[in-house]
């Protein structure tokens, strides 16, 4: 064997490692990754930050007492993947396939290739599903009260759910609004003690309980909420101008279907963070986790980067090259 059959042969186009997603997840994946000395590519539909950047306040991730807007701290994320010189490209995903022993991925926009994949794609903000709530998206629904909380000030909303999402919104809309319903479909809250006592402590926070909504009214903007008692089965009107839905997320894996083992739309990995597919790993909120809270991401995140790191390290042992960096 010459010189050069003993080179492994080094595949221009082929990666080390892409991370989907560009929430703390994925940014801690990316982090990771660039640690262990791995060319990182991060895709990312729209900016970095993921729904870290839509809570009002942070209160349970270690290491800012009192807390820290999640905005702010999204920031921070997106600042220290900057500042780690990791290559971030804007992209839909919209495919996974196998390319020999790795993989490759497709977007909108291009295809690319790596050794490895990490899979944050979190999860999209769960609808309805009610007459009126898609038309007037935008002119009085949103999901979103850290966003959109603020063209509210000094008016009637109505926040829908019973768990921490929705109580947290509640709070934080009770801050601007004149007045704020909280529509929950049972008579206890989901939410932690500490959030509840918030809450029932707030003179302009009402809760609405063992109520559904039924049709968001409105010709081109929100007018009322048609809601039903779903113990009496008595309906009533609810006069608001802006309705905040907060029932949890659900994650957008549809193409991911076929090509991955998937629970209710939710990835399945081990506790490495492994998936059904050798080279393919899941960090976050897609996976089907107990707990989806930013630090539970972060940890998944350290531990897929780690699996990724061993596969790529024992892809290229057995001369498999990605282009260097
Ligand atoms: P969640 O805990 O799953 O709560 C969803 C709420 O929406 C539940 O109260 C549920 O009612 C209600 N709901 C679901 N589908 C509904 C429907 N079709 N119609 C009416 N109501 C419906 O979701 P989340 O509040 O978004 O929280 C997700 C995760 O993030 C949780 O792990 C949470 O702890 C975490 N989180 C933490 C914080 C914090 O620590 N400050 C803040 C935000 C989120 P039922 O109760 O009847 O099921």
């Amino acid at each position: 064997m010459d010189a050069e059959d003993a080179q492994p042969k080094v595949e221009e186009d082929l990666r080390q490692l892409i991370v989907v997603g560009g929430g703390v997840a994925g940014c801690t994946a990316a982090l990771y990754g660039k640690r262990y000395g791995l060319d990182v590519l991060l895709l990312e539909k729209a900016a970095p930050g993921g729904q870290t950047a839509t809570a009002s306040l942070v209160e349970n991730y270690p290491g800012f007492p009192g807390g820290i807007s999640g905005f702010e701290l999204a920031q921070r994320v997106r600042q220290q993947v900057e500042e780690a010189g990791i290559e971030f490209v804007s992209e839909t995903v919209t495919g996974l396939e196998p390319r020999g022993p790795c993989w490759t991925v497709r977007g909108e926009t291009n295809s690319y290739a790596a050794m490895a994949v990490i899979l944050a794609l979190g999860a999209a903000p769960r609808r309805l599903n009610v007459s009126g709530e898609a038309r007037l998206l935008g002119k009085g629904v949103s999901y979103c009260a850290t966003c959109d909380g603020f063209f509210y000030r000094g008016k009637r909303v109505a926040v829908v759910g019973g768990g921490n999402s929705a109580v947290d919104e509640a709070l934080y809309l009770a801050d601007l609004a004149q007045q704020v319903y909280l529509i929950h479909r049972r008579h206890e809250l989901r939410a932690e003690a500490f959030l509840q006592e918030r809450a029932f402590a707030r003179p302009n926070l009402e809760i609405i309980w063992d109520t559904v909504v039924e049709e968001m009214v409105g010709e081109t903007e929100l007018h009322h909420l048609r809601l039903r008692n779903v113990r009496t089965q008595r309906s009533s009107e609810l006069e608001v101008e802006g309705v905040f839905v907060a029932i949890g997320h659900v994650p957008q894996t549809d193409w991911l279907a076929g090509v991955l083992e998937l629970q209710d739309g939710f990835i399945v990995t081990d506790a490495m963070m492994r998936t059904s597919r050798p080279g393919v790993f899941a960090a976050g909120d897609v996976r089907n986790t107990p707990l989806r809270q930013i630090t539970t991401a972060v940890g998944d995140a350290t531990l897929a980067a780690y699996s990724a790191y061993q596969h790529i390290s024992a892809l290229a042992e057995a001369g498999v090259q990605a282009r260097g960096r």
